[in-house]
């Protein structure tokens, strides 16, 4: 692990909490009051249901898991979206998993928080042996409780990586192999959970991102966020990158990701949650800055990811696809890049339940 950051005192790292790259951006200590107008106003809702209703978007976005398919180990990447910001994705003979959120609802004590409106694609028992879990951060609908809990009842033993302050959640509940990332560390996964050496050691990387962090009224910004880079190097000098960025507002830390890890091959893109703007426009991308950021990052292909699941902000559920479309064409680039469900793109890798973008 590179340890760089232990020997000056990082400029995130502060006294009342962690902060932005951008320190002018601080997000998350709202009075009470806000969260209860914004909660009047109908923030925390879609203001319409999808133009054919919940259950005709659930099944035109959705294609069944192929449990036999996702149980065998791949080398060549497999990426698999299991809804919300949930992916598995397989590559060099491992499972990576991201912030698993398979529950009906995100959010505290089981049924408080945000609806599921389009089912969870597998249950958290029903997971192939995942070797590596990546935790964004520490809000519900990222560090999903009872996701975890079945994983682990199940049998589940992944290492577990997560962001500076997380690993006492683990503690707390006894799951062990837990390693805590400061933005730019870096960790080599060499062997598989039951034992296997790798043929190619994976490198997790822990990357910025702009956002915050709470999952409690007392502990707002106490844990980092951010994102985790995959690299796969099958070969001396092909690496193959897959970046998770995690929650985040548009900023520039992506540029920056570009210039430090490289270019990214397969982006998991944060699509939704972005009304209403006054709100939102801080912490989560929309279509059009998820598309700038794809470009920052030199994507070479994209899935979109962070909708089409639970009842979160404004947009209705079919919005982000809509608005993509347009951002993508403003951008030059052609509005059939959007493959839809159960979609193989060009490297065939089976994208399940998917949003994918080719660029
Ligand atoms: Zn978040």
């Amino acid at each position: 692990m590179n340890t760089d950051s232990l020997h000056a005192r990082p400029r995130h790292h502060r006294k009342e909490g962690f902060a932005n790259s951008d320190p002018t951006v601080v997000i998350g200590h709202f009075p009470w009051y806000e969260m209860v107008w914004r909660s009047l106003r109908g923030d925390f809702k879609p203001r319409s249901a999808p133009h054919k209703g919940y259950a005709t978007f659930a099944k035109e976005w959705s294609v069944p898991v192929d449990h036999a398919r996702i149980a065998q180990r791949q080398y060549a990447p497999v990426v698999t979206w299991l809804g919300h910001v949930s992916v598995l994705l397989q590559v060099g003979g491992v499972n990576v998993l991201t912030d698993p959120t398979l529950a009906d609802f995100a959010g505290p004590y089981g049924r408080f928080g945000a609806p599921r409106m389009v089912p969870a694609p597998l249950r958290g028992d029903r997971l192939p042996p995942v070797d590596v879990l990546l935790i964004s951060h520490n809000h519900y609908d990222h560090l999903c409780d009872a996701t975890i809990a079945a994983m682990v009842t199940s049998g589940q033993r992944p290492q577990i990586f997560v962001p500076l302050g997380l690993k006492a959640w683990f503690d707390a509940r006894d799951i062990p192999n837990v390693t805590e990332l400061d933005w730019w560390d870096h960790a080599d996964v060499t062997s598989s959970v039951d034992g296997r050496a790798l043929p190619q050691p994976i490198r997790v990387h822990f990357t910025p991102a702009q956002h915050w962090s709470r999952r409690t009224p007392f502990d707002t910004n106490a844990s980092l966020w951010g994102g985790y880079m995959v690299e796969h190097k099958p070969g001396a000098t092909d690496a193959w990158r897959f970046l998770f960025p995690g929650d985040t507002g548009y900023s520039a830390d992506f540029k920056t990701v570009r210039e430090r890890l490289g270019a990214v091959d397969f982006l998991a893109l944060p699509i939704g949650a972005y009304l209403p703007r006054d709100s939102m426009k801080s912490m989560h991308v929309n279509p059009a800055d998820a598309v700038q950021l794809m470009l920052d990052l030199d994507a070479k292909q994209a899935m979109g990811v962070h909708w089409g699941t639970f009842k979160l902000t404004q947009e209705s559920f079919d919005q982000p696809p809509r608005d993509l479309s347009v951002a993508l064409k403003e951008q030059g680039l052609a509005r059939d890049t959007v493959i839809r469900s159960g979609a193989r793109n060009s490297d065939k890798r089976t994208l399940v339940k998917c949003l994918s973008l080719e660029i």
